[in-house]
């Protein structure tokens, strides 16, 4: 398309028809950029030498206030359904793609693009901005989801703009001015499901782009499936795929994206937009961090698996409007979805569990139980990595103390439960038992490959609080702490202080995530 000279200020609410992207510059902040923080593991990834990312021209280029020099930056097009409804043209509206830096030691290709540097024609009549809190969120859930081994887009750095920026605090009705923040973010693509479906709805006249995306990401993304007689066929399969997958880790994590609408949804299968997540901490399956969503719940923990469905049959219909595949195929592959989140599901509940197998029973009658008794969701899998397969469950003694002692602190908020509800405790730690040990896998051997599943480190709300009311003070050390913790999430940390791994504080329970 040809473009108006200034496409940011001429163009504030339009349509961008016939492109899947457009050029456009990142607006330099008023204020001096700084680094608050960057991965040196994804400079690593750039073949950036970290130490790069402490000179001050990092700032500038990772803030939008100076060009990376031979980048052509722009913003996508894509749209997609929110909360269920089609909701038409959405875009990149406070992220700028600066462009693909290639490592030239490994050939990885990745992307770079700053979130809140400047308006986008996709910024409709909000600022394209963003803001430390809401920044910092999303740089350190990037890196501590790719150290829990899920895919995710990644985080190079979390950037100071200097500037202020005025916010609707949605949780208590104010407005206020916050400190203006940028992350630059990195993943081989930032292409979405949304990306297929805009050109759809626009008509016969764009289909051709749905092809055009579709030939980028083959032969960029998934070249093995150039070979394939259906290529087409091969991206929905893959893509279904990968979604599957994808969610399955979340459950099992605890983990609760928020906002599962197509516009947010990797046709890479990668964790994408981090906004209002949250892991549990008490386990409570209708929990969503995301506020506006919090009558609805459409998008809490229980329903995701269904909202990822939705989604990929949105991707599906996309690729079958611009006649890429045959209904016939697309319901095949769309079939992929379910088979992967359960194959995968079960696969991880056994290892949270130590088992060689999915017992299904087994881990429906703990989740029951965590649900009765209030139980940390991450802590009570953590603290079953403890449990010895022949240490016997005993009936004497007051009730509740034979629990083993990680055990008794992740139920019941640390309170000493009812003697019937420990009992009913010991009671399913026997069946456990009797299952470790007809599987027979040595004890030392199991737990640690136990606690390789059960994570006991995650960015908890009320962690990622903290950080960010110290980093509002302009300090950044609580930030650098909790980043340092959550590079090995799996690993005992034996040095790590406790309270990043102890459930909230009674007044931080619950804490949506904003
Ligand atoms: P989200 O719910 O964060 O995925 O955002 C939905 C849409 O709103 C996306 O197209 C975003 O780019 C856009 N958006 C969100 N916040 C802003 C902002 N501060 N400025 C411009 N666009 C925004
Ligand atoms: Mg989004
Ligand atoms: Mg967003």
């Amino acid at each position: 398309n040809e473009l108006p000279a200034d496409p940011v200020t001429t163009n504030v609410v339009r349509q961008v028809e016939g492109a899947l992207f457009t050029p456009v510059q990142p607006t330099p902040p008023d204020g001096v950029p700084y680094t608050i923080s960057y991965s040196a593991q994804v400079a690593r990834l750039l073949g950036l030498d970290p130490t790069e990312c402490e000179r001050p021209e990092f700032a500038l280029v990772m803030s939008g206030a100076a060009p990376l020099p031979g980048a052509r930056p722009y913003a996508a097009c894509y749209g997609g359904h929110q909360f269920g409804q089609w909701a038409g043209q959405l875009g990149d509206g406070r992220a700028i793609t600066l462009g693909e830096v290639v490592n030239p030691a490994t050939g990885g290709r990745w992307e770079l693009q700053l979130k809140g540097a400047g308006k986008t024609p996709y910024s409709r009549r909000a600022d394209g901005r963003a803001v430390l809190r809401s920044s910092l969120r999303e740089f350190v859930a990037s890196e501590a989801m790719a150290a829990l081994g899920v895919p995710t887009t990644r985080a190079l750095s979390l950037v100071g703009t200097g500037d202020k920026v005025l916010r609707d605090m949605f949780y208590n009705g104010n407005a206020k001015m916050e400190q203006g923040a940028v992350v630059c973010r990195v993943a081989p693509s930032f292409v979405r499901f949304g990306t297929f479906q805009l050109p759809v709805s626009r008509g016969a006249g764009e289909v051709g782009l749905v092809k055009m995306a579709a030939d980028w990401i083959i032969k960029h993304h998934m070249p093995h499936l150039e070979a394939e007689p259906e290529p087409y066929l091969g991206l929905l399969r893959e893509a279904c795929r990968r979604t599957g997958r994808l969610v399955a880790q979340w459950q099992a994590l605890g983990f609760v994206h928020g906002v599962l609408n197509t516009d947010n949804m990797s046709i890479l299968g990668l964790t994408i937009d981090y906004g209002p997540y949250g892991f549990l901490d008490v386990f409570d399956p209708d929990w969503t961090p995301n506020l506006t969503d919090a009558s609805g719940r459409r998008y809490s923990y229980r329903n995701q698996s269904e909202a990822g469905q939705f989604n990929v049959v949105m991707l599906g219909n996309a690729l079958l409007a611009a006649d890429l595949l045959s209904r016939e195929a697309a319901t095949e592959a769309l079939l992929g979805y379910s088979e992967v989140l359960s194959d995968t599901y079960g696969q991880l509940m056994a290892a949270k569990l130590g088992l060689k197998e999915y017992d299904r029973t087994l881990a429906q009658e703990l989740m029951k139980m965590m649900y009765t008794d209030d139980a940390d969701f991450t802590n009570t899998f953590r603290a079953l990595c403890d449990v010895g397969s022949s240490e016997e469950g005993g009936s004497e003694g007051p009730a509740g103390q034979q629990l083993p002692g990680r055990l008794a602190a992740a139920l019941n908020r640390g309170q000493p439960l009812s003697e019937e509800r420990a009992a009913a405790w010991q009671q399913w730690l026997q069946a456990y038992r009797a299952r470790l040990r007809a599987d027979g896998t040595p004890d030392a051997q199991r737990q640690a490959a136990q606690r390789a599943a059960c994570p006991k480190f995650i960015p908890r709300q009320h962690l990622l609080q903290w950080a960010i009311e110290a980093a509002e003070q302009g300090d950044y050390s609580e930030l650098e702490a909790l980043m340092q913790v959550l590079e090995r999430p799996y690993d005992e940390q034996p040095e790590a202080p406790a309270k990043y791994s102890a459930p909230p504080p009674p007044e931080m329970e619950g804490r949506p995530g904003v």
